[in-house]
């Protein structure tokens, strides 16, 4: 079993243009065991067939490689990343990325614990908290050479939530499904007021599957102004 699932995710990341050596692929396997154990007891993900975690998680979470060039050592910072999706697939794949991973779920962060020290990934920082506070945080506000976020909120909701942490010059990239031509539509005031220039949609089928994924990409080009991200549920309850 070990070996198949090794053999997909190897030949789907192959596909989406990476190289996975055998320390890679042997991180992969112990971050899937642990979502397996730590699933039984905690609900992390409804996905529980291990060959379905590497094609709709983890090679799902790569398919921004298969756009972007991400330069050793950029900063990346997973908004609202559950149990580590996309953030853990990407810092696997690209070592020298600083990432850090955001959940306002403390339970999420105890489990993203156990993956960092067991899959001994280097400057992993988890960061709890919601992320219209921790957008505020000086330390954090528009210094992340890329943002990403995955099945979070919608297009208008989460350019708030995500656009404050992006530096300018940087990327901010949504997870999202087929079909997204209205939502992106919707979302483009918001994204502009917040200081994104005009998104671009890349799609693709994930690799091993029929699962179509599009990425919606916006470049940040000039400031968030001081008044977003609005106070925790705002940006949710009347979206920008
Ligand atoms: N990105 C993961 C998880 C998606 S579920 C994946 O694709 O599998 C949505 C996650 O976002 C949950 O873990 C939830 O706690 C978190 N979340 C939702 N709103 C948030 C907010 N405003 N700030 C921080 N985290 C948030």
């Amino acid at each position: 079993m070990a070996g198949m699932l090794r053999g997909i995710l190897a030949s789907g990341a192959s596909e989406l243009g990476i190289h996975l050596d055998e320390k890679q692929l042997d991180a992969f396997d112990i971050f899937t065991s642990l979502l397996l154990e730590w699933n039984k007891k905690f609900n992390l993900t409804r996905i529980t067939n291990p060959e379905e975690i590497a094609i709709k998680h983890h090679l799902d979470s790569l398919a921004l490689l298969k756009f972007v060039e991400i330069p050793h050592s950029s900063s990346l910072i997973d908004v609202g990343t559950g149990a580590g999706f996309p953030g853990i697939p990407l810092k696997i794949a690209c070592p020298e990325l600083k990432l850090k991973l955001l959940d306002s779920v403390r339970k999420k962060l105890v489990f993203l614990e156990v993956v960092v020290e067991k899959v001994m990934l280097k400057d992993v920082e988890l960061v709890h908290g919601r992320a219209e506070d921790i957008g505020r945080v000086q330390s954090y506000r528009e210094c992340f050479d890329f943002v990403v976020s995955r099945a979070v909120a919608r297009l208008n909701v989460l350019a708030e939530l995500c656009l404050p942490f992006c530096r300018i010059g940087g990327l901010f990239v949504a997870y999202k499904g087929a079909h997204i031509e209205e939502e992106v539509e919707g979302a483009q005031r918001a994204i502009g007021i917040l200081g994104g220039e005009k998104p671009i949609i890349n799609e693709l089928v994930i690799p091993h599957s029929d699962v179509r994924r599009t990425l919606v990409i916006v470049r940040k080009c000039r400031s968030t102004p001081a008044a977003y991200p609005r106070k925790a549920g705002v940006p949710e309850r009347n979206p920008l």
